[in-house]
């Protein structure tokens, strides 16, 4: 893929539920090809920001920029068409199906455009799934997947499902990533190994990686620059050593 990654500007973002202000006036900025971590305790605001970047919630201010496109006005759909991919803090896929086919299904935005003249034309349609299941197969060999490509996903890991709905999203060719809680619920070794997993990816595809973490020690080996929201606010940002060290966050961690 030539398309490059942009820089996203968040800029006074407010979402509010009813009486809930879910985000009250958060900023930041992703740096393009980089990967920054939004940090925060349960019920900060992180999927919330996630869902307002991805499309799936209104911002009820705010903007959001993805290089020069202002995001909060379009549907999913739309961002997705920018090179937004996203993944859910609950996976989202096919559990009786293959991780091959789980795969193919990320590849839907980029074949779009040519499925119907492939119908008339057998000998490209088969050139062109033959093109498809080798891109798959890069990714998920990218992703450590490559060995389980023919498994149904109910007969996998939770650490491999989680890799596989990684794959998913990188199917569709994002030039930024979106990653909610990609270890959650994973063990210390699995954690360390998704680390340099979503390095590997960073620096092979040189994409932006937003990744919402709760998980403090993960991020820190990873991100570039940290963002920590708490109660909807922001509260810190900076290198991963310099929030560590914040006497804020420290406070909102550790509830004193
Ligand atoms: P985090 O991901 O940091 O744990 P969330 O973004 O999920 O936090 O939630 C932030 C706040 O917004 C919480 O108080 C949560 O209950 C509320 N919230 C999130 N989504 C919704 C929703 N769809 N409807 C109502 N309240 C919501
Ligand atoms: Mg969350």
């Amino acid at each position: 893929s030539t398309a490059e990654a942009r820089v996203l500007r968040v800029d006074d973002l407010q979402v509010r539920f009813g009486g809930i202000a879910a985000l009250s006036g958060v900023s930041f900025t992703v740096e393009a090809g980089t990967v920054h971590a939004l940090i925060g305790p349960n019920g900060a605001g992180k999927s919330t920001c996630l869902n307002v970047l991805g499309g799936a919630y209104r911002a009820t201010s705010g903007s959001v920029h993805y290089g020069d496109t202002e995001l909060t006005t379009l549907p999913a759909h739309r961002i997705a068409d920018l090179g937004v991919a996203r993944t859910f803090q609950n996976l989202s896929l096919s559990l009786e199906a293959t991780v091959e086919d789980n795969l193919l299904v990320g590849r839907h935005r980029i074949m779009r455009a040519g499925t119907s003249s492939q119908a008339l034309r057998l000998p490209r349609a088969r050139k062109e799934e033959r093109t498809e299941r080798a891109t798959v197969r890069r990714i998920a060999t990218l992703l450590g997947i490559d060995g389980l490509l023919d498994r149904s996903v109910h007969t996998l890991s939770y650490g491999d499902r989680k890799r596989v709905e990684m794959g998913r999203a990188l199917a569709a060719e994002p030039t930024l990533l979106l990653l909610d809680e990609p270890v959650a619920g994973m063990t210390h070794g699995e954690s360390m190994a998704m680390a340099d997993t979503i390095r590997a990816v960073q620096q092979e595809l040189g994409l932006s990686i937003l990744l919402v973490e709760h998980d403090m020690p993960f991020v820190m080996g990873l991100a570039e620059r940290v963002t920590v929201l708490d109660f909807g606010k922001r509260i810190a940002e900076g290198s991963p050593q310099d929030v560590q060290r914040d006497p804020e966050v420290l406070r909102a961690y550790l509830g004193t």
